[in-house]
């Protein structure tokens, strides 16, 4: 029922909302118990240089273990963590995470391959980040250069100024950048030529599409050759087929990451996977 008050203005308020409501309340109170409990985890999707046909690296992608619904993807809990503010400390938990994966995968086999890890634009404009990502590192013994940060094109344009010192800093420490969903923001190309980034991730919805649809092919296309006309590198995610890869290779993409190659790897099984590429059978036999 709508409850009128003034002219055109009236508040609706229905069952539907209030059990959003609800439900939001009691996912927040859930994902509290989550990171005192510890259900939280990372899993590692592998990034394939197409030019050396060697693993690059990994992106870490947060899972919640929950007690009952089993696992959860994050597109079902980040917006609830960001409006409780719980994602930074959140956020903290996944740096030192890829902190000991980093060390895992040196012991394992592969000192050298990059982490990239997901930022929230809250996390990043959270002060202090990076001299707590500095003793995080310190105390892994672990640097900079092992890690890669996603952010979006929003995470960019909203506080220009404080994300342009923010990065400056984290650059000093090492870290490289990446735009992640690249073209599904506010594609301002502005900050590509202001902003010291170093990649650029085509989203996926355009490399979904790129077999049937003109437009999104002719914007990967014209993406790849942009990027690397000012010097950066691109990657194409959610490459789910043999076909995709065939047109990203001829158009030369720099890296590919996506279903075909890997899903998202449990930490259960990353030394199976691990084994796998340091006795060079693969990626070998997906580029063919
Ligand atoms: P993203 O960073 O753009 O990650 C790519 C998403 O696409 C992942 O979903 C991945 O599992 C999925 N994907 C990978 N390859 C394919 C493919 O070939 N086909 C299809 N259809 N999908 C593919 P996921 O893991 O559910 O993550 C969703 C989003 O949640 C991420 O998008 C990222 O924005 C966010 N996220 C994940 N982990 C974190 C985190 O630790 N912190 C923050 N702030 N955000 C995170
Ligand atoms: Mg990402
Ligand atoms: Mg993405
Ligand atoms: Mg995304």
């Amino acid at each position: 029922q709508a409850k009128s008050n003034g002219r055109n203005c009236y508040y609706v308020f229905n069952e539907q909302m209030s059990s959003d409501l609800a439900n939001r309340l009691q996912l927040e109170a859930e994902l509290r118990l989550a990171i005192s409990q510890q259900q939280f985890s990372l899993n590692l999707q592998p990034k394939v240089n197409l030019r050396s046909g060697q693993l690059t690296g990994f992106e870490a992608l947060l899972r919640w273990q929950h007690p009952l619904r089993g696992m959860v993807g994050p597109d079902e809990f980040i917006s609830v963590l960001e409006q409780a503010q719980l994602i930074v400390d959140v956020g903290y938990w996944v740096f030192e995470r890829c902190c000991q994966l980093s060390n895992e995968l040196a012991e394992m086999g592969l000192p050298h391959v990059v982490i990239a890890l997901n930022l929230s634009a809250d996390q990043f404009l959270q002060p202090g980040l990076p001299e707590r990502f500095r003793q995080l590192m310190q105390q892994y013994n672990v640097s900079g250069q092992q890690f890669e940060l996603e952010l979006t094109e929003s995470t960019l344009v909203s506080h220009v100024s404080q994300t342009l010192d923010i990065m400056h800093q984290l650059k000093a420490l090492g870290f490289s950048f990446a735009i992640d969903d690249f073209g599904t923001g506010y594609s301002s190309l502005n900050y590509l030529k202001r902003m010291p980034v170093d990649t650029i991730k085509i989203d996926k919805s355009f490399v979904l599409g790129m077999l049937d649809n003109p437009s999104d092919y002719q914007i990967i296309v014209s993406t790849i050759a942009m990027v690397q006309k000012l010097g950066l590198q691109v990657v194409a995610e959610g490459v789910e087929n043999y076909q995709q890869l065939q047109l990203l290779q001829q158009h030369h993409c720099d890296l590919v990451q996506g279903f075909y190659f890997s899903r998202p790897l449990p930490e259960a099984q990353l030394a199976a996977f691990v084994s796998q590429v340091t006795q060079n059978k693969w990626p070998a036999q997906l580029l063919r």
